[in-house]
């Protein structure tokens, strides 16, 4: 992607460029503080279970702006709240993904465990959800937030990101700036996700309940996953973490009288799922068949089946359309302060307005990306490679992807840390998403626990579609906030 030669670049939290040899000083010590202190992964291309490499990261805090991370924060439980109402609202989700579902097999096939769950009754009317909402700077607005997505499964980063504040804190003391570190928010993340799954755990009040963790085949970002089961383990010391992909739970799971989910001779109380949100997760019928196994139960599901859906890419897409949010939210501020968060949203079903919005993208790609029903990275199809991409689908194939408008982050410029690469590292044009994590917890009636939980920033090269970390063009990262106001440093 080339990046527009106007596009404004956020003021740097420290001058640059830094010496070279304080530079490399200081990366060596870096990287050695982010495989200490668990910012680290499993390599994908020399993968060893017994060791790990740091994750990629940025060296010195990008900048942020103050007034949009705040705004960011503050949305958050009315988002949690929003996408409750959404998951409970079975008219709204059945008919939204109804022609996506004619054409997508993933989703048809969670959809379908929703429909047979429906016609048996929940048999556990609490669900939990791990949220996280992210979002790109829009430049044509004075840099206001635009959400890119919101996830309701498997939200990760959040073990990480807590200790990626500590990384950069070293890093600008080393360097002889300490005084910038107030400007750097705390990050509660990791206790603010486990002491929800531990809520949820109360609500399940059963003392030999364990929360069981699903987890992939093999697990690249292991840090973030373990950050979870070792916090609950050491503030928690009663609770016992298990971990299974989808295959063990179709080996040894089993329902007990109560439909209790039943592994290994241990109740379940909560499930916590790292996997099951793409399709090379289910690997035949079997993992299907445990997902099921694990929606009938009585376990506490993060998410719950109707969760998961509510976090598709389709759903997204139909609350951005005009007077939907009215159906979910009741207060007019707040339906005002969450529709200017949202982008252009377009649905490509097969009818009129799908047909409208397949020739506005063949006229003007450039201004958009085009998204099919997937998580994880790596799926949408960018600008100018959009009219030949669906001119291969036939109309009812495009059903399963939306439209939305591009948004234009604004530039950082900083150094990017990654295993393997040289050394010192160059300064690049990079762009940050922010994600914010929410904790919700209820019924269809009511909602019990509903906060914000901390938040990650995930940056970029300015030049790539998306920087997917363990992808290899993403680096972790932490704001640092700005204000319009603030003396400039360079
Ligand atoms: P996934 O579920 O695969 O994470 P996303 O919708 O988050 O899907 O898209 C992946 C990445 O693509 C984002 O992290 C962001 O970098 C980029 N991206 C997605 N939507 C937009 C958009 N509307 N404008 C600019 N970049 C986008
Ligand atoms: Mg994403």
């Amino acid at each position: 992607m080339s990046v527009d030669p106007n596009t404004p670049v956020l003021r740097n939290c420290i001058h640059l460029p830094l010496p070279e040899d304080e530079l490399i000083e200081v990366t060596g010590k870096a990287k050695d503080y982010a495989i200490m202190h668990g910012a680290a992964m499993r390599s994908k291309t020399s993968f060893s279970p017994d060791s790990l490499n740091f994750a990629p990261f940025v060296l010195v805090p990008s900048s942020f702006p103050r007034k949009e991370f705040e705004k960011a924060v503050g949305l958050q439980p009315i988002i949690n709240r929003l996408m409750h109402n959404v998951a409970h609202d079975e008219e709204f989700i059945t008919t939204t993904l109804a022609e996506t579902i004619k054409v997508d097999e993933f989703t048809a096939n969670l959809f379908n465990i929703y429909r047979k769950v429906l016609a048996h009754g929940f048999t556990q009317a609490y669900s939990i959800g791990l949220l996280r909402s992210d979002y790109l700077g829009h430049v044509y607005e004075g840099c206001a937030i635009k959400q890119v997505e919101i996830n309701t499964v498997a939200s990760s980063f959040g073990g990480i990101a807590t200790h990626l504040v500590q990384l950069q804190n070293f890093v600008l003391r080393e360097l002889g700036h300490a005084d910038k570190l107030p400007k750097m928010p705390n990050n509660n993340a990791l206790a603010g996700l486990c002491d929800g799954m531990v809520k949820a755990w109360d609500i399940y009040a059963k003392p030999q309940a364990v929360i069981l963790f699903i987890i992939e085949d093999v697990s690249y970002n292991i840090c973030d996953q373990r950050f979870h089961e070792f916090y609950i383990r050491e503030t928690y010391p009663h609770i016992k973490v298990l971990r299974r992909t989808l295959t063990d739970v179709h080996r040894e799971g089993k329902l007990g009288l109560n439909k209790e989910l039943l592994l290994s001779g241990l109740e379940v109380a909560v499930i916590y799922f790292r996997a099951g949100y793409e399709p090379g997760h289910y690997h035949s019928q079997d993992e299907w068949d445990a997902r099921y196994l694990m929606e009938t139960s009585l376990a506490i599901k993060c998410p719950s089946i109707q969760y998961h859906l509510a976090g598709t890419k389709k759903v997204q897409q139909a609350l951005a359309q005009p007077a939907v949010l009215e159906r979910f939210i009741n207060d007019p501020d707040e339906i005002k302060a969450v529709g200017k968060i949202f982008t252009g949203l377009y649905s490509l079903d097969d009818n009129d307005a799908g047909n409208a919005t397949y020739e506005m993208a063949l006229r003007t790609p450039e201004k958009f990306v085009l998204k099919p029903q997937r998580e994880g990275g790596g799926n949408n199809v960018y600008g100018l490679d959009i009219p030949d991409a669906l001119k291969r689908m036939s109309r009812v194939e495009r059903s399963g992807w939306i439209l939305m408008d591009l948004i234009h982050p604004p530039l950082t410029k900083g150094y990017m840390v990654r295993p393997g690469a040289e050394m010192p590292p160059t300064i690049v044009d990079m762009v940050s998403e922010l994600g914010i994590f929410g904790v919700v917890i209820g019924d269809a009636d009511h909602i019990i626990h509903n906060y914000q939980a901390g938040h990650m920033l995930r940056t970029k090269l300015a030049t790539a579609n998306e920087g997917g970390v363990a992808a290899g063009l993403g680096a972790l990262d932490s704001p640092y906030l700005i204000d319009s106001d603030d003396e400039d440093e360079n």
